[in-house]
């Protein structure tokens, strides 16, 4: 996902060339607004967290994209263009060293594991929209 604030930033267009320069393939792509309970539902491993309703505050704050993207060792290789959670510890050149301005606004979403990467595929996406 690229998040809310980078796409209120106008940030969304070079993220996207970003990932694409790096090799993903973007095989579904999707401009859309969460509701509050589907930002609650997409973030419900972090239910019990103090920053949980800051999180699904933001990420309902605005429009966002969507995307599956595929590569080899694509979720290791996401995690390493993103760059850290904190932008302020996120190496030089990465998505949120370059984009993101605190821990909450953030720019952009990685999966964490290719079984989550599935659950937040089909979160998005059905059959008839991934090419
Ligand atoms: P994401 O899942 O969005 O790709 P991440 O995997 O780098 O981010 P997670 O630990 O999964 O980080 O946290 C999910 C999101 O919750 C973070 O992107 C961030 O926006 C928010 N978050 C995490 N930790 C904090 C914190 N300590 N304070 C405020 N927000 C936080
Ligand atoms: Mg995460």
């Amino acid at each position: 996902m690229i998040k809310p604030d980078a796409v209120a930033n106008g940030h969304a267009g070079k993220i996207l060339d970003q990932i694409i320069q790096a090799g993903f393939k973007v095989v579904a792509l999707k401009y859309t607004r969460l509701s509050e309970e589907r930002a609650g539902d997409f973030y419900g491993i972090h239910r019990e967290r103090p920053f949980f309703g800051e999180l699904v505050r933001f990420m309902t704050s605005g429009p966002i994209y969507a995307a599956i993207l595929e590569k080899d060792n694509a979720i290791e290789d996401f995690r390493k263009l993103i760059g850290a959670t904190d932008p302020q510890k996120a190496e030089a050149g990465t998505i949120r060293n370059l984009f993101a301005k605190s821990i909450d606004a953030n720019a952009i979403h990685g999966s964490d594991s290719n079984e989550n990467a599935e659950i937040e595929g089909n979160f998005f996406f059905g059959a008839d929209q991934r090419f």
